[in-house]
């Protein structure tokens, strides 16, 4: 059996980079002060470095850290903290800075545990979205691109570890 390895490439890295740098004037536009990335590892690591250089004005970063997927390409349902904030977040206009949404559960999760720390407003980036998928009613506020039920990698995104070196987006093929 071969190993699956990236086929199609999906998004190129300039439409990533066109697209990132949109989002970044609407996530400023919507929080001018006292703006909080919360990056999630590691998927978000490449979208996250390249939003925040887009970004004009302070701003602020930290990251954290949950599992659901485990080198597996079906969704757990259940979410674990690897590592939390360094920070708290009152008071700030915290985004969430999210690879990829599928299902939705690992987002909803991570909102409700986010809201709980009383973020002034807590708002919510992703690179991707599958909508198709979706199984849970999530907001998004920002959203790069939609995108339909196959599993990529690249930017980021992994497949067992492997891919997330790739400036493109690409359809791991079997
Ligand atoms: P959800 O809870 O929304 O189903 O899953 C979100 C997580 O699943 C993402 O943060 C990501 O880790 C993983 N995931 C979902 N779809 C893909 C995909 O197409 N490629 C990769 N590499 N990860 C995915």
């Amino acid at each position: 059996m071969t190993a699956p390895s990236p086929g199609e490439i999906l998004l190129s890295a300039e439409q990533i980079q066109q697209r990132v740098a949109e989002l970044a004037v609407e996530i400023r536009r919507d929080a001018p002060d006292n703006l909080h990335l919360v990056a999630v590892l590691k998927g978000a690591f490449v979208f996250v470095a390249d939003l925040v250089r887009c970004l004009s004005g302070p701003v602020s970063l930290d990251f954290m850290s949950v599992s659901s997927y485990e080198s597996k390409t079906a969704s757990s349902g259940e979410i674990r903290l690897v590592q939390d904030l360094g920070a708290p977040l009152d008071g700030r206009h915290v985004v969430i800075v999210e690879d990829i949404v599928d299902t939705g559960v690992t987002l909803v999760r991570l909102q409700q545990m986010l809201r709980a720390r009383n973020p002034h407003t807590l708002k919510t980036a992703c690179l991707l979205s599958k909508t198709a998928r979706r199984q849970v009613d999530v907001t998004v506020d920002y959203v790069g691109f939609t995108i339909a039920d196959r599993f990529v990698v690249g930017y980021g995104l992994d497949y067992a570890e492997q891919y997330r070196h790739l400036p493109h987006i690409a359809v791991l093929e079997t």
